[in-house]
């Protein structure tokens, strides 16, 4: 016996009691799920073993019929499911039901609130696997064997749930893992063969892999197969219930709900495959994470060749969940040749297209489903203008902004829809990007918008400066930044409001001279503005100048960025304005217009360079004008 033989109790990693206590809690009343998470484990582990197995197939050892066998022990209260996949070395039992190797998951225990309630709503993003298992069992033993490795190699894990688990290297002649089930008391209505059936037609019917149950009844023998065990994809559709495609998708996305919407598709001709896609109801914890799992399986008729296909979709729709199954490709198609395959970049395309097809749909047909896909989506979509440029028109229509004409604050509103409310003479798609929501809606440039009544889309994802340097048009309107350039809204027809405000230069031609020589460190011009009706100052940039915003996030994301300095636009028929013009002190209007310059980036969300110097110039300015001070 060697060391790593002897019996060993290891502690969980924290998060791990965490998730159990969260998941017994909030799954109680669904509990039979847990048969669907350990089938959906042996069926991966089977897959695995095909693909592993394509390069190496003494791996099938002599029991090359994969297959999943559920059983239970009345007198023992046990249920195990047992499959003869690829198995588990000692390390990767440790790795994998020791610790939850996911990434994110520090971020997902973070937001969890404590109330029960709201919990149980994160789980679900969470996906739940295997230690679903103690929601109905006082302990779980698992036993296994890596395939390829010799019969002394085996590994018996024992835990109860609680703050540790026994793992111990154990002799197993079969290849493949047997996990079984103590029940807790509670549970034992699941020790019946007709209702673990039922259970595993309603929800793991789509495994196409055989799971087999002992026979039961006056004259059984042998055993009988409990699903339809065929790939669910190549079925027709008029034969696949609703209910068989959420339960298909919540094994190849490991998600414990609902997907959005999917599409299914057969292409036949001088190309032949089967696509199944799925729009997940929610995003992934660790939809950020370059890293995370691509969510396309990649099949060569019928045969699972490999997870994670990222060649089948871009990275900007990262999100989307299923299975391409091809008739064309070689069985033994690696990684690498994948990435330069003329097939798979047409499959490819194909399933692009059809997600695009889906969400278009959608967006036409089921405007409160749309919004859900927005608000979890949107921001991933987005990155499509810039990863694939001949998309660019598709997407943008599918994209949807805040926009000042809806207070709601809800990204609801469609280039289309700004574009057929635009004024008359209106010569550009306006826009306003910004830290969030507040900052957009209350920045000053959109004063002689709201005064003129045109429509400014409200943009506050990191992501749309991007997506507005890559966009620079829609339907043949240009996309205008509200804080850059001289603007010309000179076609649009004048309102009485803003008429008002038409300012004249000539009025503060002194002070304008005198504030460019104040501020000429911190900006290239001051001008009399054509923006404003209320503030008394505002900033700009040249027309190609880079926004103060966008500035924020290069520097933020740790980029050295010596931006263009800024234009300060200042409003005449401002009373601060107007006093600073009749103004003869020279210390005062140096004040002021520090205080304005620094006003003026403070509400576009900026930050100063000296806030202190900011407070001790507007206190000082406060004490001259209640006359108390020096
Ligand atoms: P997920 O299936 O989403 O990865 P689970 O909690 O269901 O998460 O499983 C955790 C990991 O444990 C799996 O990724 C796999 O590596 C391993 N595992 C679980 N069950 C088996 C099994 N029957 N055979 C081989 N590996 C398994
Ligand atoms: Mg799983």
């Amino acid at each position: 016996m060697n060391v790593e033989a002897k019996q060993e109790t290891l502690g969980f990693q924290a998060e791990i009691r965490q998730l159990l206590d969260l998941m017994i809690h909030s799954l109680y009343s669904n509990r039979e799920i847990f048969l669907r998470e350990l089938i959906s484990n042996a069926s991966d582990a089977a897959d695995k073993l095909r693909f592993e197995g394509l390069k190496n197939d003494s791996l099938f050892e002599d029991d090359p019929d994969l297959k999943i066998r559920v059983e239970y022990n009345k007198e023992q209260k046990t249920i195990s499911v047992i499959d003869n996949g690829i198995g588990m070395s000692r390390a990767e039992v440790i790795d994998n039901l020791g610790t939850i190797a996911k990434s994110g998951t520090r971020q997902f225990f973070d937001a969890l609130t404590g109330d029960a309630g709201k919990d149980s709503q994160l789980i679900g993003q969470f996906g739940v696997g295997f230690y679903s298992s103690f929601i109905v069992a006082k302990k779980v033993e698992v036993v296994t064997r890596r395939a390829g490795a010799s019969r002394n190699e085996g590994v018996r894990w024992i835990s109860t749930g609680e703050n540790d688990y026994t793992i111990e290297t154990v002799e197993r002649p079969k290849r493949g893992t047997k996990v079984t089930l103590f029940l807790r008391d509670e549970a034992e209505e699941f020790l019946d063969g007709f209702r673990l059936r039922s259970i595993i037609r309603k929800y793991s019917d789509h495994i196409s892999l055989p799971i087999v149950m002992p026979a039961e009844g006056e004259d059984a023998k042998g055993e009988e197969t409990a699903n339809s065990a065929s790939a669910l994809w190549s079925l027709s559709k008029k034969d696949i219930k609703e209910q068989e495609y959420h339960e298909f998708y919540k094994h190849v996305g490991h998600d414990f709900e609902d997907p959005l919407a999917y599409v299914h598709n057969k292409v036949e001709g001088k190309l032949e495959y089967t696509s199944l896609l799925f729009i997940p109801g929610r995003a992934p914890f660790d939809l950020w994470d370059r890293e995370a799992r691509h969510g396309i399986k990649l099949y060569v008729r019928r045969v699972f060749i490999m997870d994670d296909a990222e060649q089948l979709m871009p990275s900007y729709l990262r999100f989307v969940r299923g299975v391409v199954d091809s008739n064309d490709l070689p069985l033994n198609i690696s990684r690498e040749i994948l990435q330069r395959n003329k097939t798979i970049d047409s499959i490819r395309s194909g399933c692009v297209k059809k997600i695009l097809e889906l969400l278009k749909t959608i967006a036409t047909s089921d405007k409160e489903k749309y919004a859900r896909f927005w608000k979890e989506f949107g921001r991933v979509l987005k990155e499509g203008v810039i990863e694939e440029h001949d998309k660019k028109d598709d997407l943008a229509r599918l994209f949807r902004f805040s926009s000042t004409q809806d207070d709601s604050g809800a990204q609801s509103v469609s280039l289309e829809e700004y574009v057929g409310r635009m004024k008359e003479g209106q010569k550009a798609i306006y826009f306003v990007t910004a830290e969030n929501y507040a900052t957009a809606k209350n920045s000053p440039h959109l004063e002689i918008f709201r005064a003129r009544n045109i429509e400014v889309l409200l943009l506050t994802d990191p992501i749309d400066e991007w997506v507005t340097t890559h966009l620079h048009e829609f339907d043949s309107k240009p996309l205008q930044s509200v804080t850059k350039g001289e603007l010309d809204l000179s076609g649009v027809a004048e309102t009485e409001a803003a008429e008002q405000v038409k300012h004249n230069e000539a009025d503060i031609g002194g002070l304008v001279k005198q504030m460019q020589e104040i501020l000429k460190d911190q900006v290239k011009d001051v001008r009399v503005t054509q923006r404003l009706t209320t503030s008394p100052a505002c900033l700009v940039v040249d027309e190609h100048g880079m926004g103060r915003h966008l500035e924020q996030i290069l520097k933020a994301s740790g980029q050295k960025i010596t931006g263009s300095k800024p234009i300060l636009e200042i409003n005449p028929g401002h009373p601060i304005i107007q006093r600073l013009h009749a103004e003869t002190d020279e210390a005062r209007v140096k004040d002021w217009s520090h205080i304005l310059y620094d006003q003026a980036l403070l509400s576009e969300g900026g930050q100063l360079a000296d806030p202190a110097e900011f407070v001790r110039k507007l206190n000082r300015m406060f004490i001259e004008l209640t006359g108390t001070g020096s």
